[in-house]
């Protein structure tokens, strides 16, 4: 029989005593610590501060609190507890993989991608057209580092569930989930690597690393909350990718603080979307769409779906025909963002011929609805959609 996952959100741990990481917890999570230890309320926010704005990646480095608080958050057990970067894998195109280590010794993948990979942004509008050089009308007295505008691709388990047929990532099962402090240390110790300055550079996150957001969904919700809150990342500068998790949807749906959505909709439908992705067995591709319905889109944003083509299984001019058809009766404002299949090692598929690709995405664009190829990123190095394994080779 085939097994499913579960949507069964963990229950909340009370992470201060769980791991001693301070990275991970909310301002309030902080006050209540900061309260505890007999410290000024204040503290509190130059830590939060020190976490999340300076990023510093050990106490030491938190210069703007006495020694004595570092001190005695170091004595009560404290560290900062950032992941840290273990192994960088750098592609010929730019693109870098990590290999990012957790407290426990568990890694997990997080994609650096200057430049972006062409579909991150929603409608291509601004996605292309961003200049790329040096700065220019900023204060002279800044050094004149290259601009960067950048995307981070992000894990939000060890391993995933799923089982998607196509995907490298299910041939690892799911070993568990990520905290909210090892979601958003990816970003915190890649900006850092980068001596990113949020603010000054452009940076986009997607979700889209190992693992199903929307099967972690508390610890995926809690890191947006940093990210934001803490770290100054706009929550419509970041997107995250579901197989179709239909609770997980409808709790996004009521979300206050709530990145871009993009279903990986991979199928034209159910049969097709069945044999790839088992999970449509769970939720059919008609539940999902009157789930994504209810998300409420912003000015102009528009729903992305995700369409991975695979050669002789969902990449025929009828499937095109079939997918803007299927679009266009959700009646949802919609982009598709098309990626080629990146082929992995035991995965019973083959990619589409580029004449396809191009009729596909003729086809989408003929019929009025928006389509992106996506560019592969890093294939060279194992960092493409889809490839991440944990591969060190
Ligand atoms: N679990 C989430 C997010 C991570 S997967 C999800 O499935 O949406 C991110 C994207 O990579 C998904 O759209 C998925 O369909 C796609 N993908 C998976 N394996 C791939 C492969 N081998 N080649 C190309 N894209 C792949
Ligand atoms: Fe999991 Fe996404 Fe891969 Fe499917 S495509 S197995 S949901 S990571």
């Amino acid at each position: 029989m085939q097994s499913f996952p579960q949507f069964d959100p963990p229950p909340k741990k009370n992470l201060e005593n769980s791991t001693q990481s301070l990275f991970s917890l909310s301002l309030q999570q902080l006050e209540a610590l900061i309260e505890r230890l007999g410290l000024e309320r204040y503290r509190s926010r130059q830590v939060w501060h020190a976490l999340y704005q300076q990023r510093a990646s050990s106490l030491e480095e938190m210069t703007a609190l006495p020694k004595s608080v570092r001190e005695l958050l170091s004595r009560s057990g404290f560290q900062v507890g950032m992941p840290r970067i273990a192994q960088a894998f750098v592609s010929t195109d730019g693109t870098e993989r990590y290999l990012v280590a957790c407290a426990d010794g568990e890694t997990v993948e997080t994609v650096w991608m200057p430049n972006g990979d062409d579909g991150e942004l929603g409608d291509g509008s601004d996605a292309a057209g961003e200049e790329v050089g040096s700065i220019t009308g900023r204060d002279s007295t800044e050094a004149a580092v290259p601009y960067r505008r950048a995307t981070i691709c992000i894990s939000s388990q060890v391993g995933c569930a799923v089982n998607c047929q196509f995907c490298l990532t299910a041939k690892l099962g799911v070993k568990r989930n990520l905290t909210a402090g090892e979601i958003a240390g990816q970003v915190a110790a890649v900006l850092n690597r980068h001596q990113v300055r949020v603010g000054r550079d452009r940076i986009n996150l997607v979700f889209m690393g190992m693992g199903e957001p929307f099967l972690n969904y508390d610890n995926f919700m809690a890191a947006v909350h940093l990210l934001v809150e803490g770290m100054g990342i706009p929550e419509s500068r970041m997107t995250v990718s579901t197989s179709g998790i239909l609770p997980g949807i409808e709790r996004f749906a009521k979300e206050n603080l709530r990145p871009k959505l993009a279903l990986s909709l991979n199928a034209p439908n159910n049969s097709i979307r069945e044999s790839i992705m088992p999970v449509t067995r769970k939720w059919n591709i008609e539940d999902l769409m009157a789930a994504l319905r209810e998300v409420p889109l912003r000015p102009r944003e528009r729903m992305t779906f995700e369409y991975v083509l695979l050669g002789g299984v969902n990449d025929r001019l009828q499937d095109a025909r079939e997918l803007s058809a299927l679009i266009e009766r959700s009646g949802l404002p919609a982009k598709v963002n098309l990626i080629v299949w990146n082929p992995g090692p035991d995965i019973p598929y083959r990619m589409p011929k580029p004449e396809d690709v191009a009729a596909f995405q003729q086809h989408l664009i003929a019929s009025g609805l928006p389509a992106f190829l996506r560019r592969p990123r890093g294939r060279d190095i194992y960092a493409a959609c889809g490839q991440l394994k944990r591969t060190v080779e």
